[in-house]
């Protein structure tokens, strides 16, 4: 016996949530699944730029104050490579401080409520690509087969999905090791943003989380990413009079570093299944919830498999051109360079 749907979409992160909400609004009957359990825990220093809360509107969503870490908002600081005192905050920006558990799982929440058919513990195992798609998942050791008109990916930065398609080109990944203290340092309440090639060729950064400080660095070779958080925390020191006190929780996460590949016939992917992430940032959620809207509306609007892939590969055009843009700069560019941008933005926030 197959289940049959008109979209499977793997993985219940933003992405997944977001897409299967605006499947169900377009009438697509919608089954969700995801490995893990509802809010399952996901490594991210959760910093949410104001814009993505226009995405939230269009799936009729607001975001809600019970998602939101402690403090709820941060501010902007940049810190350049010649140090703090040439850094400063942007005026009149902030962005949001998420609590990444918590928004995860109020997003699946809502689309459980809007009619999404969502499976926790339930883990893709495969596809098989034709007319219609069929996949095999797997709950508890219960095999289930499902045919699709359509499957979406959205299963982070090392999907199986993706993995799936011959045509796609393998992840590169970026690791980023973020470590949560007890401590002290002269910081506020802002989200620094630590710009030097001598501490990482990528970037550091530092936030406050309900009475933590969640520090965290990037690099391309985990044993590089390690020595780097090591030069941040005693950078933070000289620069911060940063005292760690305790470290609470070290973990390590992923974020898709190579080519974006958004999806082949009737797959499709997003989020960072499909590479959408900012190299220069280490952003995701945004282009995770916005190329799931899209996704969505794409295969509404479609008459048939392929095409719906065409209007998606369109649509996604000014995401993908954006992340492109952001591909090497952290590699390509010497500190000068870093120095000049850090100094760029803040004239340019204090224009007004
Ligand atoms: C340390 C770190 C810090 C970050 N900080 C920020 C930040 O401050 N701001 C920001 O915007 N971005 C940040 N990011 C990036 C951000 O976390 C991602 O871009 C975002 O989570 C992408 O969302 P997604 O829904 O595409 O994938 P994910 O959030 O990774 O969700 C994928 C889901 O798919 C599920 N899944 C995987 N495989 C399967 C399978 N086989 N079957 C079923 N389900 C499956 C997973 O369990 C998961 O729930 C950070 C990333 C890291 C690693």
């Amino acid at each position: 016996m197959k289940d049959k749907y008109d979209v499977l979409i793997v993985g219940a992160g933003p992405a997944g949530s977001a897409a299967s909400i605006k499947c169900v609004e377009e009438g697509l009957n919608t089954l969700l699944v995801e490995k893990g359990g509802l809010g399952r825990h996901k490594p991210c220093a959760g910093v949410l730029p104001p814009v993505a809360s226009y995405v939230l509107d269009e799936l009729g969503l607001h975001l809600s104050d019970n998602v939101l870490s402690d403090p709820p908002k941060l501010k902007v600081f940049y810190v350049p490579p010649s140090g703090r005192a040439n850094g400063g905050e942007l005026r009149n920006y902030f962005v949001f401080n998420l609590d990444r558990d918590l928004f995860d799982r109020w997003l699946a929440e809502k689309a459980v409520e809007r009619g999404v058919n969502l499976q926790t513990n339930t883990n893709f195992i495969t596809l098989e690509q034709g007319a219609q798609v069929e996949a095999i998942l797997e709950t508890k050791g219960n095999i289930q087969k499902v045919e699709v008109e359509y499957i979406v990916g959205a299963d982070g930065a090392n999907s199986k999905v993706r993995r799936c398609l011959k045509d796609a080109p393998t992840q590169k990944l970026l690791t980023v090791i973020q470590e949560s203290w007890e401590g002290y340092g002269e910081f506020e309440d802002s989200f620094y943003t630590i710009l030097n090639r001598k501490i990482t060729p990528t970037y550091g950064y530092l936030l406050k989380k309900r009475g933590t400080l969640l520090i965290g660095t990037g690099a391309k070779d985990s044993k590089l990413c390690v020595q780097s958080l090591e030069a941040l925390k005693s950078w933070l020191k000289s620069m911060f009079n940063f005292k760690p006190n305790k470290m609470i929780k070290r973990e390590v996460g992923f974020l898709p570093y190579g080519e974006c590949f958004i999806g082949c016939g009737n797959v499709m992917l997003i989020g960072d299944a499909a590479g959408l992430c900012n190299r220069f940032s280490g952003e995701g959620i945004r282009f995770a919830l916005e190329s799931g809207l899209t996704v969505a509306e794409s295969i509404k609007d479609a008459k048939s498999g392929c095409q719906a892939l065409e209007i998606y590969k369109m649509r996604a055009q000014p995401i993908l051109d954006f992340v492109e843009k952001t591909a090497n700069i952290l590699e390509e560019k010497d500190d000068k360079w870093r120095e000049e941008f850090v100094l760029t933005e803040l004239r340019r926030s204090n224009l007004w």
